[in-house]
């Protein structure tokens, strides 16, 4: 079985999150999309909530699972049996933070490899970080995440 994992944040899961999602699935018997516990970052969502929107938006594609984990992107892909480490890049600007991850993590594990995929344009400028502000200043989050995403952000900032 072709397996990959797109390991992410996920703070919350946007469009474009959706959108490599299913460009991967395309291309693998099985995608599991792991979201990370522990990143180093304070999030907006608890793990379990986060967890929950993934699950939620990634429904309508059959051969996706969702999980969460904590410590090593890698380690969690060995042992979901996953030789591909699937990132988004949306521009140049990703470009040298997700070669260092890509580096590093073939550092400490040389059998698995990253692969980049590009979302479709419109989703090109869409980050999490952009949702957050967005959704805190009560602007309109349509078709920049899922709906279930969108009802959480309302009610995560709701008076
Ligand atoms: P991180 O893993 O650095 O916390 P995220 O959870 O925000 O980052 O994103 C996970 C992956 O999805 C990263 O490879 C990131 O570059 C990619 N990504 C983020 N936003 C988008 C988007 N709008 N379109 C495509 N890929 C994206």
């Amino acid at each position: 079985m072709r397996r990959a994992c797109y390991p992410g944040t996920f703070d919350p899961l946007s469009s474009g999150h959706v959108n490599i999602v299913e460009k991967a699935a395309l291309h693998f018997d099985e995608i599991v999309l792991a979201v990370a516990g522990v990143t180093g970052k304070s999030t907006l969502f608890t793990l379990e909530e986060r967890t929950e929107l993934c699950q939620k938006a990634c429904a309508h594609i059959p051969n996706v699972i969702v999980k969460s984990f904590d410590g090593l992107a890698v380690e969690f892909a060995k042992s979901h049996d996953c030789k591909i480490i699937i990132r988004g890049l949306r521009a140049v600007s990703d470009f040298e933070y997700e070669l260092s991850i890509a580096l590093t993590n073939k550092k400490l594990e040389k059998c698995i490899e990253t692969l980049f995929l590009i979302p479709s344009y419109r989703y090109l400028y869409l980050s999490s970080t952009i949702i957050r502000q967005v959704a805190q200043a009560r602007g309109n989050l349509a078709d920049m995440v899922p709906d279930d995403v969108r009802l959480a952000l309302e009610n995560k900032f709701k008076k």
